[in-house]
C-alpha cells in the first residue's frame, strides 16, 4: 500500500480523506492556502505545506505547487476529492508523467466524460438512453432554431464542460433561443474556459437519479445502489436520498445498474465514478453525465452498503482487485444527507463569517462530515459549505425524524446557515410521501 499520500483539496472532504488514510496507515500531506492556516486538515494530517494565496488559481488549482509539494514531502500519490483538479485530465496525466499515482480514473476516461458531447456520443454508441438532442457542438443560431424545432420545445442549452449546475439555459420558444445561445456560450467560456454548447430536450418533470459504481485496473465493477438527489436549489443539490423513494424498485435498480457499468466500460473506467440520469414520470430514464469523481454525497452509499468508498478509491488506485462482487452488495435500511451551507435560508446568499458557537448532533445514526469547529472562518475565497448531516435508520420515516431531530440538535451561531430551509423541506407533504420532482422546491422561492 501507499505509505504516504497528499490531498489536494480543503474542508470536509480532506479531512474524510486524512480520516480513510489514518485507517490505513498512510501518512498523509495536507495543502493549504494561507487562507486556511488554521484549518483542521492542516492540524490533523501528518504533514502540511502552504501552496499560495487564498485565491483558488493561485493554490489548490495551482498545479505546480501542488507538485512541488508532492517533491518536499515524498508523496507517492495524490487524493484530489471533489472540486478544484479532481476532474482535470490534464492534471491527472501530470501526474502520472511525473510518476505520482492519481487517485481517480485515467486521463483518457477524465477527459471523455468531462467533454459531455463527447459522452453523449459514446452513450449513443452503446444505446444508454438518452433525451433526443445535439450530436455536436451547437454554434451557430441557425442550427440551433433547426434543432430546437426538430426535438420541439422546451429545450435546455447546456455547456460541454459544464458543472456545478452552471451555464445551462432552458428555452420555451425560438424567441428567447438566441439570447439563450449566446448566453449560454459566454458564462460557459467565462465559466470553464471553453464556450462549446449543446442542445438537449428540456425534460420538465424529472427526478435526478444517481448510481454509484466501482472499478479496478482490470476491467471489474460493481454498482451500490442509486442516490436520489431531486432536492436542488439552482440545479444544485441539497438534499439527498438512498435508496430513491416511489421510483425505483430492484427491477429498475438493476436496469440504471447495469446502464451506468456499460457506461462506465465503454471509457474503460476505474476507479470510483457516478453515472448520473434523469428519470421521467413514467420511469424512463436517460443519460445525464458521469462523474469522475467521489461525490460529495457518497456518505449516504456507505451508511447504506457498508462500503468505505474512499478506502475502495485509495485500494483500487494502488492497483488492487476489486473485491465485491455485485451479490455481496446488499443495501440494508435508509441514508439522508442535508448539505448545511452557510447561506441565508430565505435569499440563499452565502454568509462569510467567524462561527461564535459550534456543537455537532450525535447518536445513533448520525454522522457528520465537517472540517468546521468553533471560531472556524467560513472564507467567502470557497464554497460555503459548512457540513453534511447525514442519517442513517431502517427506513424512510426514521431517517426523515432523526435527520429533524439532528438539524434542531446543531448548533452553529454567527453565520446563517440552510438549517432552517431543511425542517422545512422535511415537513414538506410531497417530500413525505416521496412524491416529487426537481422542481419542489421552486416554490419556496422566486429569485
Ligand atoms: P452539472 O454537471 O452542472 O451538475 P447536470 O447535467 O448534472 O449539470 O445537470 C444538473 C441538473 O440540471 C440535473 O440534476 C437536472 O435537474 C437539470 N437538468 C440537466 N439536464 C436537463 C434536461 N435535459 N432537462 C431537464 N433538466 C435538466
Amino acid at each position: 500500500m501507499f505509505q504516504k499520500v497528499l490531498i489536494a483539496n480543503r474542508g470536509e472532504i480532506a479531512l474524510r480523506a486524512i480520516r480513510a488514510c489514518k485507517e490505513m496507515d498512510i501518512k498523509t500531506v495536507a495543502v493549504y492556502s494561507t487562507a486556511d492556516a488554521n484549518a483542521i486538515h492542516v492540524k490533523l494530517a501528518d504533514e502540511s505545506v502552504c501552496i499560495g494565496p487564498p485565491d483558488a488559481r493561485h493554490s489548490y488549482l495551482n498545479i505546480a505547487a501542488i507538485l512541488s509539494a508532492v517533491e518536499i514531502t515524498d508523496a507517492e500519490a495524490i487524493y484530489p476529492g471533489y472540486g478544484f483538479l479532481a476532474e482535470s485530465p490534464n492534471f491527472a496525466e501530470v501526474c502520472e508523467e511525473c510518476g505520482i499515482k492519481f487517485i481517480g480514473p485515467k486521463p483518457e476516461a477524465l477527459a471523455l466524460m468531462g467533454d459531455k458531447i463527447k459522452a453523449r456520443e459514446i452513450m449513443r454508441g452503446v444505446n444508454i438512453p438518452l433525451l433526443p438532442g445535439s450530436e455536436k457542438e451547437v454554434e451557430k443560431e441557425t442550427e440551433a432554431r433547426k434543432l430546437a424545432a426538430d426535438i420541439g420545445y422546451p429545450v435546455i442549452v447546456k455547456a460541454a464542460a459544464g458543472g456545478g449546475g452552471k451555464g445551462m439555459k432552458v428555452v420555451h420558444s425560438p424567441v428567447a433561443l438566441t439570447s439563450a445561445l449566446l448566453m449560454a456560450q459566454t458564462e460557459a467560456a467565462h465559466t470553464f474556459g471553453d464556450h462549446r454548447v449543446y442542445l438537449e430536450k428540456y425534460l420538465d418533470k424529472h427526478r435526478h437519479i444517481e448510481i454509484q459504481i466501482l472499478a479496478d485496473n482490470w476491467g471489474n465493477m460493481v454498482h451500490l445502489g442509486e442516490r436520489d438527489c431531486s432536492i436542488q436549489r439552482r440545479h444544485q443539490k441539497l438534499l439527498e436520498e438512498s435508496p430513491c423513494p416511489g421510483v425505483v424498485d430492484e427491477a429498475l435498480r438493476q436496469d440504471m445498474g447495469q446502464a451506468a457499468l456499460t457506461a462506465a466500460k465503454a471509457v474503460n473506467y476505474s476507479n470510483a465514478g457516478t453515472v448520473e440520469f434523469l428519470v421521467d414520470a413514467k420511469r424512463n430514464f436517460y443519460f445525464s453525465e458521469m462523474n469522475t469523481r467521489i461525490q460529495v454525497e457518497h456518505g449516504i452509499t456507505e451508511m447504506t452498503t457498508g462500503v468505505d468508498l474512499v478506502k475502495s478509491q485509495i485500494e483500487l488506485a494502488f492497483g488492487q482487485n476489486l473485491t465485491l462482487d455485485q451479490d455481496s452488495i446488499q443495501l440494508r435500511g435508509h441514508a439522508m444527507e442535508c448539505r448545511i451551507y452557510a447561506e441565508d435560508p430565505e435569499t440563499f446568499a452565502p454568509c462569510s463569517g467567524v462561527i461564535t458557537a459550534y456543537h455537532a448532533p450525535g447518536g445513533l445514526g448520525v454522522r457528520v462530515d465537517s472540517a468546521a469547529y468553533e471560531r472556524y472562518c467560513i472564507s467567502p475565497y470557497y464554497d460555503p459549505l459548512v457540513a453534511k448531516l447525514i442519517v442513517h435508520a431502517d427506513d424512510r420515516l426514521s431517517a426523515i425524524k432523526r435527520m429533524q431531530r439532528a438539524l434542531e440538535e446543531y448548533i452553529i451561531e454567527g453565520v446563517s446557515t440552510l438549517i432552517p430551509f431543511h425542517l422545512k423541506i422535511l415537513k414538506d407533504e410531497s417530500f413525505l410521501r416521496g412524491d416529487f420532482y426537481t422542481q419542489l422546491l421552486d416554490k419556496y422561492f422566486t429569485s
